[in-house]
């Protein structure tokens, strides 16, 4: 059944699930704005990712995952910044109202949005290809944001949870339920939740405020990643490839190597990647520790420019391999 505009945001969208009140959120949807207010001492933390169909998902994908994956992606950028979630906005371009599909789509989104108390707030709804761009804002105190900038010759750099999943997810993912089907049930589910469920380090984000110098959400994979980082600090690194924590994700056709190209170049996977000053380090690891989460040491911060993969076969890293690049 179709909808119009206005009928189609209070039905879906305008709803308790995912326009509930939340500290900060004075106004929600209905008027010409929301309205925020920041606390003082507090800083507005912004940040906007877009997903496109055929670029960043594939088309005729599960609505509900993409709604979650879409929300997780960007409150990631909250978490790397150290920022506390506030609300989201919601830039849709749709083929066609289609009820099941948005049910779908609002259903995921909620679920994310309440797991991360962070209320949708506004948003904007055209007829168009598909795509999804939200806009995610969030609270820090005044001058402890974790900035990329802010790596010291010296420091320790390590990553939360496990890397590569993402990338050994995407053949399957996007080999369709052909390729999924020879998996067992909870292989395949662990499959599709690697791909679609990133888990934003929000928690850590905020707990490393104090204790990192510098921090990223690894989006387009370590290697292309730990590069921003190096490059706005004006320094290198070098990793010991054998500390890397590697996917365990369990499909019987990857190889070592996969698992280690895709901890290295893979992307998608929305760990934390920090520098922190070695003073820190059981500081780090209680505050990990505490949020149940892994962190893993896996390299250094040096001088010299570039980055050392110590211990590793000199092919593995595939050579002008940066991470995706729109219109490269
Ligand atoms: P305007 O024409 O003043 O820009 P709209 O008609 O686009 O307003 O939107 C009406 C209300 O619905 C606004 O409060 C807007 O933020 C909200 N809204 C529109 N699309 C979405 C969406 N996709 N998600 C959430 N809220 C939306
Ligand atoms: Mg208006």
């Amino acid at each position: 059944m179709a909808l119009d505009e206005f009928e189609l945001i209070r039905r879906h969208f305008a709803v308790a699930e995912l326009s509930f009140p939340a500290p900060g959120l004075v106004l929600g949807i209905g008027d010409d704005c929301a309205l925020l207010e920041v606390p003082p001492g507090e800083q507005l933390a912004m940040s906007m990712d877009c997903l496109q169909e055929d670029v960043h998902f594939p088309a005729g994908c599960d609505p509900r995952r993409l709604a979650e994956k879409a929300l997780r992606v960007n409150l990631s950028d909250l978490a790397a910044m150290g920022a506390a979630p506030l609300c989201f906005t919601l830039g849709l371009s749709l083929p066609q109202a289609d009820t099941g599909w948005l049910a779908a789509f609002a259903q995921g989104l909620g679920d994310v949005a309440q797991q991360f108390r962070c209320p949708l707030a506004g948003g904007d709804t055209t007829r168009g290809p598909l795509s999804i761009c939200i806009q995610v804002q969030g609270t820090l105190p005044r001058g402890k944001a974790l900035q990329r900038s802010g790596a010291r010759v010296g420091d320790i750099i390590y990553v939360t949870g496990r890397l590569g999943d993402s990338a050994m997810a995407l053949p399957l993912v996007l080999g369709g339920d052909s390729a999924l089907s020879d998996l067992p049930d909870a292989d395949r589910e662990a499959v599709l939740r690697a791909y679609y469920h990133p888990e934003p380090r929000v928690a850590a984000g905020q707990g490393l405020r104090d204790l990192a110098s510098a921090a990223i959400d690894l989006s387009d994979g370590l290697a292309s990643d730990l590069g921003h980082i190096l490059q706005a600090s004006g320094v290198g690194a070098e990793i010991d490839v054998e500390r890397l924590p590697l996917s365990e994700l369990s499909i019987p056709t990857a190889t070592e190597r996969d698992r280690l190209q895709a901890a290295i170049s893979g992307g998608d996977d929305y760990e934390l990647c920090f520098t922190a000053a070695p003073e820190n380090s059981e500081r780090i690891q209680r505050c990990m520790q505490e949020l149940g989460l892994a962190v893993t040491a896996i390299g250094r911060i040096r001088e010299s420019a570039g980055i050392e993969w110590r211990g590793a076969a000199p092919d593995i890293i595939e050579p002008g391999v940066t991470g995706y690049r729109h219109f490269h």
